[in-house]
């Protein structure tokens, strides 16, 4: 495995492989790598010759007064879970190699990365795809995989990549959890004990929504309504819980296979995201 700072460096060993026929997967992370990042490195190592990951925590996505300088970081540990899944090259640019102090341009996709939530985090996707594409166009890999526990995320890049004619495959990899159901995500270590042990009511209440469809209920109202008591009862503050279209992300009232029913939920100064679909 190699590890490189630059671009020139990262465009260099991709084009030898490529020139030699290989075909080149990238997984975009911000490291404090866990097992969902992983599983992630995983498809990519299966249906690709050559794993780029690059780790990157992308300033441009976070607000104003989100945790980008709290955000957690362990390179070491990041590189030696990489080594053993089999990665063959890591990405670790400075904010300078990303964004010179002239950089003026965004990529923003309208629409998808307004609702969501992009109403709470307004410039979040914009930062989001304008990294994405950055590292598309650095790498240039053949497929791309993110993971489904950010719906949302790849519901947009799939958009960017067939709007701006890409040519990237967008694979998606499954929401990896903890035992006890909890996505995992590296914004976990945020939780206080008291706040971790209330946290997996999101998935619980994702499976019992899954439940009552399978039972009958059609009612996107009444199934949130109940998710949202069960959530705010154990200490969660909803930003949103909704029935949306998997494709568009516009809100349903009527449930049918295929709808996805995604949460935004604050455990104290904890974001936490999850979703499932019907
Ligand atoms: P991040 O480092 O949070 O930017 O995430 C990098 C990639 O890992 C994104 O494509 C995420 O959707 C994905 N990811 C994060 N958490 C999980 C998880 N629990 N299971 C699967 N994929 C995940």
């Amino acid at each position: 495995m190699r590890t490189v700072n630059t671009i020139t460096a990262v465009r260099r060993l991709v084009e030898f492989q490529r020139d030699k026929g290989k075909v080149i997967s990238l997984v975009p992370t911000m490291g404090y790598l866990h097992q969902g990042h992983l599983s992630l490195v995983s498809i990519a190592r299966r249906r690709s010759d050559y794993v780029v990951v690059s780790l990157y925590v992308n300033p441009t996505q976070f607000g104003p007064h989100e945790d980008l300088a709290q955000y957690p970081r362990d390179l070491d540990r990041d590189l030696e879970l990489l080594r053993h899944a089999e990665t063959d090259l890591v990405f670790h640019p400075s904010d300078h190699e990303m964004y010179p102090l002239d950089h003026h341009t965004v990529v923003r996709v309208t629409m998808l990365s307004q609702v969501l939530c992009g109403r709470s985090r307004p410039h979040h996707f914009e930062g989001v795809t304008t990294i994405v594409m950055k590292l598309l166009n650095i790498v240039e890999p053949d497929i791309a995989v993110f993971g489904e526990k950010d719906f949302q995320q790849a519901v947009i890049i799939k958009r960017m990549v067939r709007d701006l004619h890409c040519r990237v495959k967008i694979l998606t990899g499954k929401t990896i959890r903890e035992k006890d159901g909890l996505a995992m995500s590296s914004r976990n270590t945020y939780l206080s004990p008291g706040e971790r042990k209330n946290a997996p009511i999101l998935y619980q209440m994702l499976q019992w929504a899954k439940k009552r469809f399978a039972a009958g209920m059609r009612s996107s109202d009444r199934v949130l309504t109940t998710m949202a008591k069960k959530i705010q009862a154990k200490g969660g503050l909803i930003d949103y819980a909704v029935a949306v279209d998997p494709d568009t992300l516009q809100r349903v009232t009527i449930l049918k296979k295929g709808t996805l029913i995604a949460l935004a939920v604050n455990f104290g100064k904890t974001r936490l995201i999850d979703n499932i679909t019907l």
